[in-house]
C-alpha cells in the first residue's frame, strides 16, 4: 500500500428533493450524504460501515459518478471527477469500476458470461481490439477463478458465489485502479462470503487495487480493510486504521456497533460489555439537532443536542485517527 492519494472526496453532499402537491412544490429534502470527506491511498482497502440508510450506498454512487453531488467534490488522481466532460470523463470511468450486491440480479440473465464480461469493451473499445476480446474475457475468468471453458454459460448455470465472481470480472475488464465494492458478498452464504474476500484481497495484491468496501457489517469489514470509515445518517462519525476502529474506538456509535459483533473466542464472551442501542435510527429527513446520534447515544449531554461536533483528530489517537463526538473516549474493546 502507497501513501498516495488515489481517490480524495472533499465535503460531499447529497440531498434529495421532497416533492409533494400538484405543483410538486420541494417541502423538504432528505439528507444522504451530509459533509463526507475522505482519502483512499492507493492500493488500499477503505470500509465503509453502517446501518442501513446512512447513506453508504449513495456515497459510493457519488465515488463513481453515477449521481451529481448537491456539494462537494471528488477528486481522482488529482482531477476534479465532476468538472469533466466527453472524452475525459469516459478516460476516468475506466479507472473507477463498481461491483454491486447482488449477484442474482446485476447480470444479465439473457446474455452469456462472455457478454456480460466483454460488455464494457463496446464502450471503452481502445482497452482491447475486436480481435483480443474472447481471450481477454478468457484471461479475466481465470483471474477470478473460475474456468475459460464457461465462457458460453448464462448466468443462472452458477452459483451465487460464482456469480460475484463473474462481477469482479467485469469489473476489472477495464483496468481500472480503484473498485467501489457495495456490499458485494452480504447476498451470499457466509462460508462462500470468505472466499470471494480472499479472492478480492488476491486480486488487490496482483493488480494494486484500491478498494472503497461498503458494508453494514463490521465483522466481512474487517477482513479486507486497512482503514475503515464509520456512517451514521450521512456523516462521517469515525475514521482510522483498522486496528484503531476496532480495539480502541472513540465514537459511542462505533462502540455500540462493535459491541454486537461476536467475539470468537468462548473464554471471552462474558468479559465483553453490550451496549443496546435503543430506539430506530431517525429520518434523513429530519435529522436530529446538534450530534445526529444523540436520540440513541448513552453518553448524550445537554451539549449534544445543541451544537454539531466535528470530525477531529482523537488526543489519546496515534496516527490519523478522526471522531465525531464531543465527549470521545478511547474504550477497549475485546476482539
Ligand atoms: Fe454521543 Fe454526544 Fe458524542 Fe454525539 S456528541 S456521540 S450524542 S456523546
Amino acid at each position: 500500500m502507497s501513501s498516495e492519494v488515489i481517490l480524495q472526496a472533499e465535503g460531499l453532499v447529497k440531498h434529495y428533493p421532497i416533492r409533494s402537491g400538484v405543483l410538486r412544490r420541494t417541502v423538504g429534502q432528505v439528507k444522504a450524504v451530509d459533509g463526507v470527506t475522505f482519502d483512499l491511498r492507493r492500493g488500499e482497502t477503505l470500509g465503509i460501515v453502517g446501518e442501513s440508510g446512512c447513506g453508504k450506498s449513495t456515497l459510493g454512487r457519488l465515488l463513481m459518478r453515477l449521481e451529481e453531488p448537491t456539494a462537494g467534490r471528488v477528486t481522482f488522481d488529482g482531477i476534479d471527477m465532476y468538472a469533466q466532460k466527453g472524452a475525459a470523463m469516459r478516460k476516468l470511468r475506466r479507472d473507477i469500476q463498481i461491483v454491486f450486491q447482488d449477484p442474482y440480479t446485476s447480470l444479465n440473465p439473457r446474455k452469456t458470461v462472455g457478454d456480460i464480461i466483454g460488455e464494457p469493451f463496446k464502450i471503452h473499445s481502445e482497452v482491447v481490439p475486436r480481435g483480443g476480446r474472447r481471450r481477454r474475457v478468457q484471461e479475466l475468468l481465470e483471474l477470478v477463478g473460475l474456468s475459460p471453458e464457461h465462457i458460453n454459460r448464462y448466468p443462472h448455470q452458477f452459483s451465487g458465489g460464482q456469480r460475484q465472481r463473474i462481477g469482479i470480472a467485469r469489473g476489472l475488464a477495464l483496468n481500472p485502479k480503484v473498485i467501489i465494492c457495495d456490499e458485494p458478498v452480504s447476498a451470499l452464504d457466509v462460508s462462500v462470503q470468505a472466499q470471494v474476500v480472499n479472492l478480492m484481497e488476491k486480486l488487490q495484491a496482483e493488480l494494486g487495487l484500491a478498494y472503497v468496501f461498503i458494508a453494514h457489517d463490521l465483522s466481512v469489514v474487517r477482513h479486507i480493510s486497512d482503514r475503515v470509515g464509520v456512517m451514521y445518517l450521512g456523516k462521517m462519525v469515525e475514521i482510522g486504521d483498522e486496528d484503531q476502529i476496532y480495539s480502541s474506538p472513540t465514537h459511542p456509535y462505533t462502540q455500540a456497533l462493535l459491541s454486537a459483533v461476536p467475539v470468537p473466542d468462548p473464554t471471552q464472551r462474558g468479559h465483553r460489555e453490550q451496549i443496546v442501542l435503543t430506539g430506530d435510527v431517525p429520518s434523513p429527513a429530519n435529522p436530529p439537532s446538534g450530534c445526529r446520534f444523540h436520540t440513541r447515544c448513552f453518553r448524550a449531554q445537554e451539549l449534544c443536542s445543541q451544537k454539531e461536533p466535528e470530525l477531529v483528530d482523537h488526543p489519546d489517537g496515534v496516527g490519523q485517527h478522526r471522531s465525531a463526538c464531543h465527549f470521545a473516549e478511547v474504550r477497549q474493546v475485546l476482539s
